[in-house]
C-alpha cells in the first residue's frame, strides 16, 4: 500500500512538473534547479551570477527554504523578481510549489529562472520541479565522499559545481577521488571547480550560464 501511494504521489509531480516546463518554454524562459547540502554556497552563486550577468540576462528567482526568508532578502535587494516559498518544514521543493510561484512572477519578463532548492541531497532527486537544467553544488569542506554519500543526486545532476576550492589547503579532500567518483555516477557532468569568495573559476562558470540562456532561447 505505502509504495502505492509513493507512486501516485511522484506520478502527480511529475505531471505538474511537466507542466511547468512547457509554461516556460512557453514563455521562453531557461530554468534551472539548484541543489546542494546546507552552507555549499547556493545563495552565494546566484547573488554573484546576478551581479555578474544581471545586465545581459533578465533573472527570476525562486527561494525554496524551510522558514526564513534571510537568502530571498540578499537576492531581493538585487532588485530582481523573487518569490520566497517556505515549505513549511518540508526538506524539499515539489512541483505543486513552484507551479504556485511561477504564478506570481512576471514570466514575460524573466529570461532565465533559477530554483534555489531547499538544502538537502535526498529527496529532491525524486521531486522534477520542471526545470531544464540541474546542477548540484558541493563545497570542498563537505569532504570527498558526496557522491558516495549521494549518488542518486549526482547521477542527476547537469553540473557540478565545486565550492570554496580556497579552503583547499587547510582541507583533507582529494580531488581525484571526488572527480573518480562523480565521473563513475554520471558521464556527461562536468565538474567546475570554483570559489565563490576569490572569484576563482567564477569566468567559466558565467559563461556556462550564458550558454545554457542562449542555446535554449533559441531552441523554444
Ligand atoms: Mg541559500
Ligand atoms: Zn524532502
Amino acid at each position: 500500500m505505502k509504495i502505492k501511494v509513493l507512486k501516485d504521489i511522484l506520478g502527480a509531480n511529475d505531471q505538474r512538473a511537466k507542466e511547468n516546463h512547457s509554461l516556460l518554454r512557453g514563455k521562453n524562459v531557461v530554468s534551472m534547479n539548484i541543489t546542494a547540502s546546507p552552507g555549499a554556497g547556493k545563495t552565494s552563486l546566484i547573488t554573484r551570477t546576478i551581479d555578474r550577468l544581471g545586465d545581459k540576462i533578465r533573472f527570476g528567482v525562486v527561494e525554496g527554504d524551510i522558514s526564513s526568508s534571510i537568502d530571498a532578502e540578499a537576492i531581493g535587494n538585487r532588485d530582481i523578481p523573487v518569490v520566497q516559498i517556505n515549505t513549511g518544514g518540508t526538506c524539499h521543493l515539489d512541483a505543486n510549489m513552484v507551479a504556485n510561484a511561477l504564478g506570481s512572477l512576471p514570466l514575460d519578463k524573466i529570461d532565465f529562472l533559477i530554483i534555489e532548492n531547499v538544502g538537502n541531497l535526498i529527496c529532491p532527486a525524486s521531486f522534477s520541479l520542471g526545470e531544464d537544467k540541474n546542477v548540484l553544488v558541493a563545497s570542498i569542506p563537505e569532504g570527498h565522499d558526496k557522491p558516495h554519500k549521494y549518488p542518486v543526486m549526482f547521477s542527476q545532476a547537469d553540473l557540478v559545481v565545486l565550492n570554496k576550492i580556497d579552503l583547499l589547503p587547510y582541507v583533507d579532500f582529494d580531488m581525484e577521488e571526488f572527480e573518480r567518483k562523480v565521473a563513475d555516477l554520471n558521464s556527461k557532468a562536468n565538474i567546475l571547480q570554483i570559489s565563490c569568495k576569490t572569484g576563482e573559476g567564477l569566468e567559466e562558470w558565467f559563461s556556462w550560464m550564458t550558454d545554457q540562456s542562449t542555446s535554449l532561447q533559441q531552441s523554444s
